[in-house]
């Protein structure tokens, strides 16, 4: 039996340890600060035994360094990112066994929000980094619309009930917009009163559920009327395919601020 364990680390990030339940050996997705992991691993007695990146933004490997310095892991990472750190590179279909924390992971490409961005899918988890957040979608920043909305086809493809790990606590106001953009949607307006109940309580809204976000996050329901819909009157044009539509609704939310201060 598998346990993650959320650590919060620099404000709004969530680096993740992953390792069977009361086992001493754990691994560690995207430690964007060592202290908070380190102290997270001693307070459950338990040692890394590997490190695996989702892609090469600082806030998810700025703690890489310090935590190999201690236990020397290996540490998996996006061939295509080439981050100095990362000793075992890994790309689409490799898949990487941990056996002393008893994992094996699939590695999915996931480009757009990086190039070489990938997911960590097995056991019913899958560990998306910066391209599929809780009810929202990572910013793009070294790949095309087509590309990140084919990377979030794939992940929304994975079974429904898997569970979902992102980088950010940004569930919130993610939700606030998709609410905005799809005001009729009943599960969105039940899932955002929830979340926000979660944040009030310092609690984490993560995981989600494949299936949770394929009812509520507005950038996996790009076909959905209410949303072409919403999206064309905000780009003022009509938007002729579904990555069109992708992209205008990624530029609205690139421009979009909540109302009313963020609840924290
Ligand atoms: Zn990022």
């Amino acid at each position: 039996m598998l346990e993650v364990c959320p650590v919060r680390v620099l404000d709004d990030s969530y680096a993740w340890i992953l390792g069977p339940r009361r086992g001493s050996l754990a691994v560690v997705v995207d430690p964007g600060q060592a202290a908070p992991v380190a102290d997270a691993l001693a307070r459950r007695s338990q040692r890394l035994a590997a490190i695996l990146l989702t892609h090469h933004h600082s806030d998810h490997v700025s703690g890489v360094l310090e935590l190999i310095a201690e236990t020397a892991v290996p540490v998996y990472g996006p061939r295509r990112d080439e981050i100095p750190t990362v000793d075992r590179p890994v790309g689409d279909g490799d898949r990487i066994e941990v056996p002393e924390a008893e994992l094996a992971l699939d590695v999915l490409h996931v480009p757009g929000h990086t190039a070489g961005h990938v997911a960590y899918f097995g056991h019913g988890l899958v560990f998306t980094g910066d391209t599929l957040f809780g009810g929202g979608c990572g910013r793009l920043f070294e790949g095309s619309a087509r590309e990140l909305l084919a990377s979030l086809h794939r992940l929304a493809a994975l079974p429904p009930s898997t569970e979902v790990y992102c980088g950010h606590e940004y569930t919130v106001a993610n939700l606030r917009f998709a609410a905005q953009v799809e005001p009729a949607n009943l599960a969105l307006a039940r899932r955002l009163a929830d979340a926000t109940r979660r944040v009030e309580r310092s609690k984490p809204t993560l995981p989600s559920a494949v299936a949770e976000e394929r009812a509520t996050n507005p950038f996996l329901r790009c076909t959905e009327p209410a949303i072409v819909a919403a999206t064309q009157r905000h780009a003022g044009r009509p938007l002729g395919d579904e990555v069109e539509v992708f992209a205008a609704l990624r530029r609205w939310k690139d421009g979009w601020r909540p109302p009313h201060p963020a609840i924290d």
